[in-house]
């Protein structure tokens, strides 16, 4: 069985150590990662989805933050400070340094993003193909309204920085309109057995992901099943503030908003948790397959029960 999931960070990365233990040895899995989170800091290139999906598969995440690397040291960023060099709200430690002075020194030489994080994959052995979703620069921006007026920053500003206290008045992946899919990615849907969505943040990570030309069309028309897992459970997402961003795109922070949001032209399957049974209906009512079961990650598996319930609706739904 081939496997194609989209992911961002946390969320995509804890579902697929389930879904790695769900599988039988003959199955792979394709990931598409999210690059819009990315950023230039310091003269680097940070990708912090693609390296959550790698650290946490490849066991050096630190497994309570869900980001970064563990036993972390943070040199680096004191002797910043003492320079009077920012920013000082994003969190670089010393050991994760060193992934993004190989990526960046990479890059410099002319290999692809693809490449490199094939490359940073040789060590980590994550147990999937692990794939950006674009090798071109793209990058979410977030139009707010402060004291000091309205602007756009980048989506890290306004997750790390601003913890997404103001309100999104847009969401901008910038550049993905002229973003190409990189190399892979529209051949894993096409030859794909079944697609998931895992439970990512819908709009600034899988959404961004679908928005890089090509790639919503192509999970829309694959012959694959398609099955997402609500990232939102009993009207509040379990971790971060994805009903911020959800808001800016018009969509109310439930199971079923979200669900309908993707619409059945993309999913075919919806798992929502036992605490939103009620919204089954609705789903149901909008063209898509919907079951209810417990969504929490609260070990590999719990998880990997997720994503055998995944397989299973995909099983029932194939096109
Ligand atoms: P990010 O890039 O690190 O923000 O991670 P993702 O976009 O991959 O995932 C973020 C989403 O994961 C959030 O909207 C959370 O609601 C969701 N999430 C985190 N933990 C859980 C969980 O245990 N169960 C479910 N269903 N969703 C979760
Ligand atoms: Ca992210």
């Amino acid at each position: 069985m081939r496997i194609v999931a989209l992911a961002g960070g946390i969320g995509g990365a804890r579902f697929l150590r389930g879904l790695r233990e769900a599988i039988g040895p003959e199955d792979e899995i394709t990931v598409i990662g999210n690059t819009g989170d990315d950023i230039h800091l310091f003269g680097l290139k940070v990708c912090p989805d693609l390296d959550t999906v790698m650290y946490t598969l490849g066991g050096g995440i630190h497994e309570e933050q869900g980001w970064g690397r563990t036993d972390e040291t943070w040199s680096i960023k004191a002797e910043m400070k003492e320079y009077g060099v920012g920013p000082e709200w994003f969190g670089l430690g010393d050991r994760d340094f060193a992934t993004h002075l190989v990526r960046s020194q990479m890059l410099t030489a002319g290999y692809t993003l693809s490449q490199v994080t094939e490359a940073l994959c040789v060590r980590w052995r994550p147990g999937v193909r692990l794939l950006p979703m674009s090798d071109d620069r793209v990058e979410t921006h977030v139009r707010i309204t402060d004291e000091q007026g309205t602007r756009a920053v980048h989506f890290q500003e306004y997750w790390v920085k601003l913890h997404a206290a103001v309100d999104a008045e847009a969401i901008v992946p910038v550049g993905a309109d002229t973003a190409k899919p990189a190399p892979g990615v529209l051949e894993a849907l096409a030859e794909a057995d079944v697609i998931l969505f895992p439970p990512s943040n819908p709009v600034v990570s899988i959404g961004t992901v679908l928005a890089v030309p090509g790639i919503r069309e192509a999970v829309a028309a694959a012959s694959a099943p398609v099955v997402g897992l609500s990232p939102i459970i009993g009207g509040a997402p379990v971790r971060g503030m994805a009903d911020k961003v959800l808001a800016a795109v018009g969509v109310e922070a439930t199971a079923e908003a979200v669900a309908l949001h993707y619409g059945s032209t993309l999913i075919d399957g919806w798992l929502v948790d036992t605490v939103d049974e009620a919204a089954v209906a609705a789903v149901e009512a909008g063209g898509i397959a919907c079951r209810a079961v417990p969504l929490l990650m609260t070990d590999v598996a719990a998880t990997a029960e997720m994503a055998r319930a995944a397989l299973a609706l995909a099983e029932q739904v194939r096109r």
